[in-house]
């Protein structure tokens, strides 16, 4: 075992953890943070604790209310990387720090999910899935990669490792963020005004913005029809950074010419949206990537005891800014 994690297997955090989530496995998370912090109390948010001794919450999308009892709050770890379902909410004291998992396995999750999506589309499967139901030879003759076109709106954690692997693999690729990246290997777009120069030279688009003030509704119907003819639209971020009406309909009319979408306007996707029934859209129950609690737990708990003792926090998100 590291020196690292014996240190901090002696240390005795102040109060306890709370957690809540529909979807992660609690016994998995209690588990891997006490592996790094035995003398960390865990608790589950539906057992009875006396709310004045929660130091730290750890939780995905706690409901309303959740933070009101909780006086002694010191810590919120969001159970993921995107916060924002937190942003606005009243209950959160401005005060408290919220950290986002940084979880390199999370990143390579997601750029795994990326690539095949990618790739599906730079090999023509789609066409190949369809001649296959028709019974059809149909050769189509492969493209070299570079010869492929891909863009990249968001280069964070997850955005920047995704272009990496895709580059890696012989893509032509470009990104895009906020602020001036450096990638090796990429052309790299900054700010609202080269968006349009992005979305022209993509044949394949891949969306991972967080959903903030400045991204929700970014990509309007006018922008998706900067995407050359006939484009493929893929989105691991959030449904309501684009008008889903109009993706939907540049699908069914041919502009776009296939769409993988792991995210939506509204979740789950309600049974009657057509994009369910579309040959050229695969959907998917958002799960491009999860937290994975034996890599991410070690961070968490370097947060937790720098909480405790009152050290720097590292990925600390900036609520006001939304990421
Ligand atoms: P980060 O917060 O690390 O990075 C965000 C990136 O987006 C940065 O490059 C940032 O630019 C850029 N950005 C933010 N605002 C703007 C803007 N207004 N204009 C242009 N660029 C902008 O995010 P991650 O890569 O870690 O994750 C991205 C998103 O993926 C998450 O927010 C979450 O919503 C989603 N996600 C989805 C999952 C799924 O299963 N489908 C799982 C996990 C996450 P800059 O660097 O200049 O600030």
């Amino acid at each position: 075992m590291p020196d690292s994690l014996l240190s901090k297997r002696a240390v005795v955090p102040s109060g306890a953890l709370v957690f809540y989530s529909d979807f992660d496995d609690f016994s998995a998370w209690k588990n891997a943070l006490q592996l790094h912090c035995p003398q960390l109390e865990v608790l589950h948010s539906s057992e009875a604790y006396d709310p004045a001794r929660i130091h730290y919450v750890m939780a995905w999308k706690p409901p309303e209310g959740f933070f009101a009892p909780l006086k002694n709050l010191r810590l919120f770890i969001n159970l993921g990387a995107g916060v924002d379902s937190l942003v606005g909410r009243e209950d959160l004291p401005p005060d408290v720090p919220v950290t986002r998992l940084s979880d390199p396995q999370m990143a390579r999750m997601m750029a795994g999910y990326v690539l095949f999506s990618v790739l599906r589309y730079a090999r023509d499967i789609p066409h190949f899935e369809q001649a296959q139901r028709r019974g059809q030879w149909s050769y189509k003759h492969p493209r070299s990669p570079e010869d492929v076109r891909v863009a990249v709106l968001g280069l964070g954690e997850l955005g920047g490792r995704a272009a990496q692997e895709l580059h890696r693999q012989g893509f032509t690729v470009s990104g895009w963020s906020r602020s001036q990246a450096n990638i090796e290997g990429i052309q790299c777009f900054a700010g609202l005004g080269t968006l349009d120069t992005v979305l022209g030279g993509a044949e394949i688009l891949v969306v991972m913005l967080p959903l903030t003030p400045a991204t929700r509704g970014l990509l309007t119907r006018e922008r998706l029809m900067r995407l050359p003819r006939g484009a493929f639209f893929i989105n691991v971020a959030r449904g309501t950074l684009v008008d889903q009406t109009a993706l939907t309909e540049l699908l069914q009319n041919g502009h776009l010419g296939g769409a993988t979408l792991d995210v939506f306007e509204r979740e789950p996707l309600p049974a009657d949206d057509p994009l369910w029934r579309m040959e050229n859209v695969l959907v998917t129950p958002h799960l491009a990537s999860v937290a994975i609690p034996t890599s991410a737990a070690e961070q968490v708990v370097e947060n937790i005891l720098a909480a405790s003792s009152g050290a720097a926090l590292k990925h600390v998100v900036d609520l006001s800014r939304g990421y």
